[in-house]
């Protein structure tokens, strides 16, 4: 017999599923409620006999994430953790605000397909995606952990860890279907975003979805030809078709659109590009996020000086473009955007 044939875990399903779990095993369904909460939010409330006894004779239902390292910031607004999952892979995940309201930075895979050249998971490459199970217990984690430290909760999630949400759509939006539960961590739903390089058919199909989630597209460039060797999957998500899907979702759904442009001096940080930038979103409801790169060790260019900056988004402030430049927190950590990677030399 396999040793591995069945994964005892219980907290990728949803409440109903919950409930019927306990019918089928005889325990009284007002059992749920309580069981649910536990395996979303750490926190075991109302806990009785039936239950314990149950859940005594059955390890495993929490999807494990060992802590492997914790690392604060220089400032103590970002911690980075990372963690290890049942087959050894490592995961960072990122609480970011300790003093206003706290946000969870979670990862979707391990490693990356698309390829970004100054990703730090980009140059990892893919390994797997992660189950459903894997992300809830990333937040979790980071809840109980906030709890137990800052007797706070999460309020915030993004999905702007390691990989790309909508490359691992179903376990994404599976994922997100718990963590808006309000019987578990209960985020509101614009209270999370999903951070996508610009997967267009995912893009099309959150148009679609009753949640309200917000949505950031990665952009970096204004053109194909200046895009494209930053962000290679470009050539099979095009930015003409990755620009309808973004007018898409905002029509659709009346919601406004985030633009993530990581600034490199020297290659697409001058006004010339601005402009280009400000010319592909007119009349579209966005907003942009203007993130100074971070640096990576697979990838030479700095990030622009602060002058740059501000003449890049005075442009898009003269064309009407509502803006903000990225605060770069955690960068001492390694915990800035596109810096989550493993050790090298993890499994
Ligand atoms: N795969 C998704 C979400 C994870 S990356 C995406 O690409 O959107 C989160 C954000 O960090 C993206 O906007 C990405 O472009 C940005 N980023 C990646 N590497 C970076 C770096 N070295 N410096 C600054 N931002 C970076
Ligand atoms: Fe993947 Fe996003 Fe990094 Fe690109 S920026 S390699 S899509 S994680």
């Amino acid at each position: 017999m396999s040793v591995e044939s069945t994964d005892p875990s219980l907290d990728h399903l949803g409440f109903e599923e919950v409930v019927r779990l306990l019918d089928a095993e005889g325990i009284r369904r007002a059992h749920a409620v309580p069981l649910f909460r536990w395996l979303q939010t750490g926190r075991r409330l109302n806990f009785e006999a039936p239950l314990e006894r149950w859940l005594a004779a059955r390890p495993g239902v929490c999807t494990e994430a060992t802590r492997v390292s914790e690392t604060p910031s220089a400032d103590g607004e970002t911690r980075k953790f990372l963690l290890r999952l049942a087959d050894g892979q490592e995961v960072e995940s990122v609480l970011m605000g300790f003093k206003g309201r706290h946000t969870a930075c979670l990862s979707t895979q391990v490693g990356c397909a698309m390829g970004c050249v100054f990703c730090a998971t980009g140059q990892m490459g893919f390994r797997r995606h992660l189950k459903v199970g894997e992300i809830i217990a990333q937040a979790r984690f980071l809840e109980t952990w906030l709890r137990e430290n800052h007797d706070d909760r999460l309020r915030n999630i993004v999905m702007m860890g390691m990989g790309e949400p909508l490359h691992n759509f179903e376990a994404t939006m599976q994922a997100l279907e718990l963590l808006t539960d309000t019987r578990g961590l209960g985020i509101g739903a614009p209270r999370v975003t999903i951070s996508t390089v610009g997967h267009v058919p995912g893009i099309r199909k959150l148009a679609r979805h009753p949640k309200r989630y917000s949505l950031a597209v990665s952009l970096h460039g204004a053109t194909d030809e200046e895009r494209e060797p930053l962000v290679p999957i470009n050539r099979r998500w095009p930015l003409v078709e990755l620009m309808d899907a973004c007018r898409e979702f905002s029509e659709i759904r009346n919601q406004r659109v985030f633009i993530a442009w990581t600034l490199i001096a020297g290659v697409n940080d001058d006004v010339a590009q601005a402009r280009r930038l400000a010319e592909l979103l007119k009349g579209m409801d966005v907003h942009v996020n203007l993130i100074p790169l971070n640096p990576t060790d697979g990838y030479a260019p700095q990030a622009p000086g602060a002058g740059e900056v501000l003449a890049f988004q005075r442009v898009l402030q003269d064309a009407g473009l509502p803006s903000t430049i990225r605060q770069r927190k955690g960068i001492d950590v390694g915990a800035g955007c596109g810096q989550l990677a493993t050790r090298s030399g993890a499994l």
